[in-house]
């Protein structure tokens, strides 16, 4: 079998629909990858849409700095370990951080997918077998504006079966008693019987995300996720030492080597893997490592339900899971991408047993949310 064609399809919101967020929802970045065999695999890289198309599409240069998709074209889809260290070799002058890892990303999974398809068995099983056959959801969301919608939505995702949930990013940050009265609404909304996670999204400096941890400890929060800055990882230090509440990070990591910087000196309990910005091949990889410094391994997901799929696959087959991030309110592009409900039953979701990654695109969202043409201004 033979690759044939690598395709980078990016799709955006009308441009009136566009909305200053903090959640990926906007854009999406899908990869097909085509074989003489008639087998096509899907992947999804969570970046900048329109500049992930070129990282992929762009022309040989030289030969440490090539776009991705010509680099496969010709080669063996099953030879996946290899051809994810060919991609990296063959365009490692244009960076070993973000944008190129994130975009290999999408053409790893796509290469499972095709694997999975090939020899009739979903991604877990290629992974060497799952550990469990549903995964516990905590619904992932942002803080509302104020403590009372925040109470509302909590309550909503509560009622919904949902034991877990974690709510994020801002307002909080503005000040203290905001902060508090966003995470109490949290925990009064989700009940004092389930799971609450607050994730900072990096918005204290370490004084006052220790300062913070200790206040939010009365809430009886599961995770503190990205307290700090990304770079700080003293900072990471201060706070989880500062606490007893598990301290989270890492879904602002590309790649194998900057998890592994985050993993040695961050001193976080969960290590949060985004697929589709790293791929099955190294977030196998990071987890392994992972596991060798008794962290617990969440996937990271705000983009479409191509992520949740790898997520469900990946999750199912990592031994030190305990639940799968599982976003409640995406938006239109990510709500019909798909032909298939693998959403969220009761707070669970089911591991699928189709070959690859089980799913199937819609091809009339692909076609109404896609760009043509985009032109730099
Ligand atoms: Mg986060």
């Amino acid at each position: 079998m033979k690759i044939t064609k690598v395709e980078a399809i990016p799709l955006r919101l009308p441009e009136e629909d566009i909305k200053y967020k903090s959640t990926g929802v906007n854009e999406a970045l899908i990869v097909k990858v085509y074989t003489d065999e008639g087998i096509v695999g899907l992947g999804e890289s969570w970046t900048n849409a329109i500049m992930g198309k070129a990282i992929i599409d762009a022309p040989f240069a030289w030969n440490a700095s090539s776009g991705l998709g010509r680099i496969i074209i010709g080669e063996n889809p099953l030879d996946i370990n290899r051809l994810y260290e060919k991609m990296y070799k063959e365009s490692f002058y244009l960076g070993r951080r973000g944008l190129i890892i994130q975009c290999m990303a999408a053409i790893d999974i796509a290469l499972w997918d095709i694997a999975g398809k090939y020899y009739g068995a979903p991604i877990h099983k290629l992974m060497g077998g799952a550990y469990r056959d549903t995964l516990r959801c905590y619904a992932s969301d942002t803080f509302r504006p104020t403590p009372e919608e925040t109470f509302e939505s909590a309550r909503r995702y509560k009622e919904m079966g949902f034991t877990a949930a974690k709510y994020g990013w801002e307002p909080l940050g503005q000040n203290e008693k905001l902060d508090l009265a966003l995470v109490q609404a949290v925990r009064e909304g989700m009940g004092s019987e389930n799971e609450i996670m607050i994730d900072c999204g990096c918005c204290y400096d370490a004084k006052t995300a220790v300062r913070r941890a200790k206040q939010f400890e009365e809430f009886n929060i599961y995770w503190l996720e990205e307290p700090v800055d990304n770079d700080d990882l003293e900072g990471y230090r201060r706070v989880a030492a500062g606490t007893s509440t598990r301290v989270a990070g890492g879904e602002g990591n590309n790649g194998l080597w900057q998890y592994k910087n985050f993993i040695d000196n961050s001193n976080a309990d969960v290590i949060q893997i985004d697929l589709a910005d790293n791929g099955i091949t190294v977030g196998k990889k990071i987890a392994e490592y992972a596991e060798l410094h008794h962290k617990q391994i969440c996937n990271h997901y705000y983009s479409t339900p191509i992520n949740l799929a790898a997520g469900i696959q990946f999750c199912a087959a990592i031994k030190n899971v305990e639940f799968l991030e599982y976003c409640v309110e995406l938006g239109p592009i990510q709500d019909s991408l798909i032909n298939e409900d693998i959403g969220a039953v009761n707070g669970y979701c089911k591991v699928g047993n189709a070959p690859g990654l089980g799913i199937t695109l819609n091809e009339d969202t692909v076609e109404k949310y896609r760009v043509k043409d985009y032109v730099l201004k």
